[in-house]
């Protein structure tokens, strides 16, 4: 089997088969660049991901002019969701690797609308150890260039 060249359809990939119209998908919107689609295993209703068209595994290995792009399309998209499902609130979600969830090794965005707390069960996080948290904070400060 080739190699994954960066930006080349994956063999496999069910939002490559969506982004090429191989597999059907409910679209709310599409450019040359990305496409947003229906999720079809929502966490709330009028849960929809925004995908590259182009297969970038995860956010690292997306170029610049893309990432820049995300973003202000993550917000134009969540205004159209908050005012056509009349709802107060969304979260946005990006998984990145199989330890973090991502079931999916093509970049999206998820767009969850919210109507209640609560609603994804997400547990609070646990209060931090005052005594580690400088050090975790400086392990990753000396990796920033
Ligand atoms: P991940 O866990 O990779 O961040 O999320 C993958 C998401 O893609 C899940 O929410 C899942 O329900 C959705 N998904 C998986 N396969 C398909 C598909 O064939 N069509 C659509 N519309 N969504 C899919
Ligand atoms: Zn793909």
């Amino acid at each position: 089997m080739k190699p994954q060249e960066m930006g080349s359809p994956a063999e496999g990939c069910v939002f490559c088969q969506i982004a090429g119209g191989r597999l059907p998908s409910i679209r709310v919107f599409e450019d040359d660049d990305f496409l947003a689609f229906m999720d079809i295993a929502p966490l709330t209703e009028g849960h929809f991901l925004l995908a590259t068209r182009a297969h970038y595994a995860t956010l690292l290995e997306m170029p610049g002019g893309l990432l820049a792009r995300a973003l202000p399309l993550a917000e134009k998209l969540a205004r159209a969701a908050l005012a056509g499902l009349a709802v107060p609130a969304f979260n946005l979600l990006q998984n990145n690797g199989e330890a973090a969830g991502q079931a999916v090794p093509h970049w999206h965005l998820h767009v969850i609308p919210r109507r209640r707390p609560g609603e994804l069960g997400l547990a609070p996080g646990t209060p931090a150890d005052m005594t580690r948290l400088p050090l975790t904070a400086e392990k990753i400060r000396l990796h920033l260039k």
